[in-house]
């Protein structure tokens, strides 16, 4: 069974480009008569909104973007995190870093981990005292991986290799969880089977599914949409003051959405409330003509 999600961070309220992503999960989702789920991954306070989460799910409640079943909330699985961790720490396929982000750029210059603290061998941790959540260090994971070749449903074949893949994060110094093991734990754990988002996260993809085989998770299908951007070629996001999305557009907003997406939008749709709008688009649902570029907003 096809089961689709939308997890957005709540650093700000969903905005037109948020909604492209948010429309076509659902519409691939639900045209495989599959499941939509939503989780709101809240795991890094320092940059997260107040109010953020209640908007974004009032927002796609007012788009007409029912999910399926109860929303999840990171902020309350941080001990699924634990588990996965300890399990990669057990398994020698993570270890501690002390390096600060100053020592890595003096020694590498690109900011990309070199492995320096590659050598810990594991097997002289002792697990019973060593509460990785205690510890004054970041975690990082031992990729096995110097090249991952992978069959976009959009983009087509991909690959990603070192230093793009090399050693990430997953529980920080601050005893923040990394995102790539958060999404990726919770992606299993709640069957996610497809993931359609934007393409600025394709290189996160590639880092997930490293982890995914690491952990022994089922593989995901991931599909990545074009980005909207602004004349300057600038993603249109939270960081650069993108409009939150207005409930009173609903219906325009899905329309000028589903046009980016490169649907055909008969119309009949112009006149049309929200719920039919996208009955329609789930019915006519062509994912392969989802444009592959990004989108400058103005065009
Ligand atoms: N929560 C992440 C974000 O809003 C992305 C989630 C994902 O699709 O993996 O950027």
């Amino acid at each position: 069974m096809y089961i689709g999600r939308f997890a957005p961070s709540p650093t700000g309220e969903l905005h037109f480009g948020s909604l492209l992503a948010a429309l076509a999960s659902f519409l691939d989702a639900k045209s495989n008569n599959g499941l939509w789920l939503l989780r709101i991954d809240d795991i890094d306070p320092p940059r997260e909104m107040p109010g953020a989460s209640q908007r974004i799910i009032q927002s796609l409640s007012d788009y007409g973007l029912q999910w399926d079943k109860e929303v999840i909330f990171q902020s309350e699985r941080q001990h699924l995190y634990n588990d996965a961790l300890q399990k990669l720490i057990l398994a020698n396929l993570a270890y501690p870093c002390f390096c600060s982000r100053k020592d890595i750029k003096q020694r590498s210059g690109n900011g990309f981990y070199d492995g320096y603290c590659r050598k810990t061998d594991n097997s002289a941790i002792n697990l019973e005292s060593t509460i990785p959540l205690a510890q004054n260090h970041a975690w990082r994971f031992k990729s096995a991986d110097n090249q991952i070749t992978w069959q976009d449903g959009i983009l087509g074949e991909q690959s990603c290799e070192f230093p793009d893949l090399a050693d990430f994060v997953v529980l920080r110094r601050d005893k923040l969880w990394a995102y790539q093991l958060a999404v990726t734990v919770d992606d299993y754990l709640m069957g996610i089977t497809h993931i359609v988002r934007g393409n600025d996260l394709l290189h996160e993809s590639a880092k997930q599914l490293t982890l995914i085989e690491a952990l022994n998770y089922s593989t995901i299908h991931y599909s990545h949409i074009p980005l909207i951007t602004h004349a300057d070629g600038q993603k249109l996001s939270k960081q650069n003051h993108a409009p939150a999305l207005n409930a009173d557009n609903a219906c325009k907003d899905l329309l000028k959405a589903l046009s980016f997406l490169g649907q055909n939008v008969p119309s009949s749709l112009k006149t049309a409330n929200k719920h039919e709008i996208l009955q329609s688009a789930i019915i006519n649902w062509q994912p392969q003509a989802i444009p592959k570029n990004n989108i400058s907003i103005n065009s």
